[in-house]
């Protein structure tokens, strides 16, 4: 919960009382955030989410969340929730003129070159990724020079720049399948070295990898859950593979965060732990109340410079606008669209 934004309101932009009546949407809300948020806290979330679902209407904008947003924007303002691609494409298939993204920058990019005519919005241009900022698209010209005829290959964490340089895009959830069909003996995989080593072992192919890490996944370690599965018996670990390998080898499921929230519901497990952003397990936790979930807390700093008080100001004042170069634009939609005719593309 992101609390503290809430009642710093640096931007100022707040009605102060809760309304003399509720809305549907904050009683939704509401009722979604039980077990999450104490009535304390809802008392100053309550005002922000009213808000917002009026202006979005007012706007026709649509409120995208990522699986990484707290709670309150998780289940309290979004229209869709979801993995970044998942969303962009949720936002191409909607009548909405306005997209407000709750993600990080490269999401907000993802949803401009799939739905060029609309306005896409984020609350904070600084919301970044350290992936993201791995790879330059001269860096990717140069590995070209270097690996004559190999295809490139890049996971959607990347910038419209470098896409616009890649073959074909991929994600957490389908880069095994994006690689093979290629049929290339070898291929160009960036930006994220442990995504590429976990893809690495599961396929003829040889790839040439790059240095890229998530800031979030690569902190955990294979020593911390062994110590979880000794404090926590019978604990079902799921990991995204983000994970440096050591951590991927001691789970019990691998796999996008679309695939992680399946799993949970699939494995029967009484008690989970999430090996990704910390939010997610909030978010899951809400809809699952009859498990227990283990909480080994890695926040995204990107993901929570988005808040309710900046999804405000952005609606209120039309900004963030995310603009993407249209030809970049046009060359980066062939490698997403590319990766969408061989593997259909769900999950980051
Ligand atoms: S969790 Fe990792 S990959 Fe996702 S936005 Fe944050 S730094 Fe980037």
């Amino acid at each position: 919960m992101n609390l503290a934004a809430v009642v710093a309101n640096p931007e100022g932009t707040f009605p102060r009382a809760l309304p003399p009546r509720a809305t549907r949407a904050s009683r939704v809300a509401r009722e979604r955030l039980l077990g999450v948020v104490p009535e304390i806290e809802w008392r100053l979330l309550a005002p922000y989410v009213e808000e917002i679902r009026r202006l979005a209407r007012e706007r026709r904008a649509v409120i995208l969340a990522h699986n990484y947003q707290t709670p309150e924007i998780f289940h309290g303002v979004a229209d869709y929730v979801g993995d970044s691609l998942g969303l962009a494409r949720q936002a191409a298939a909607s009548g909405a003129e306005v997209i407000v993204q709750c993600g990080v920058h490269f999401m907000a990019e993802t949803s401009k070159i799939l739905c060029p005519h609309k306005t896409v919005l984020i609350p904070d241009l600084e919301a970044g990724c350290s992936l993201a900022a791995s790879i330059t698209a001269a860096d990717v010209r140069l590995l070209r020079e270097r690996y004559p005829g190999a295809p490139v290959v890049t996971y959607v964490n990347t910038s419209a720049e470098v896409k616009a340089e890649s073959d074909v895009c991929c994600t957490s959830a389908n880069a095994i399948e994006v690689v093979e069909s290629l049929g290339a003996p070898r291929v160009i995989f960036l930006p994220d070295e442990f995504l590429g080593r976990y893809v690495a072992a599961r396929t003829a192919v040889e790839l040439v990898l790059w240095h890229g890490h998530c800031e979030v996944h690569e902190r955990f370690t294979g020593g911390q859950l062994r110590e979880l599965r000794a404090s926590h018996p019978g604990v079902y670990v799921l990991a995204h593979p983000e994970c440096p390998p050591e951590v991927l080898a001691e789970a019990d499921y691998v796999g996008s965060t679309a695939g992680m929230i399946g799993a949970v519901s699939k494995s029967g497990a009484s008690r989970v732990v999430m090996i990704t952003e910390c939010s997610m397990s909030d978010n899951v936790a809400a809809a699952h109340p009859e498990i227990e979930f283990v909480r080994p807390c890695n926040l995204c700093p990107h993901m929570k410079r988005i808040t309710l008080p900046g999804i405000l100001r952005s609606l209120q004042t039309m900004t963030h606008e995310v603009v993407v170069d249209p030809g970049v634009a046009a060359r980066a939609r062939r490698a997403v669209e590319r990766m969408l005719a061989v593997a259909g593309g769900a999950g980051r």
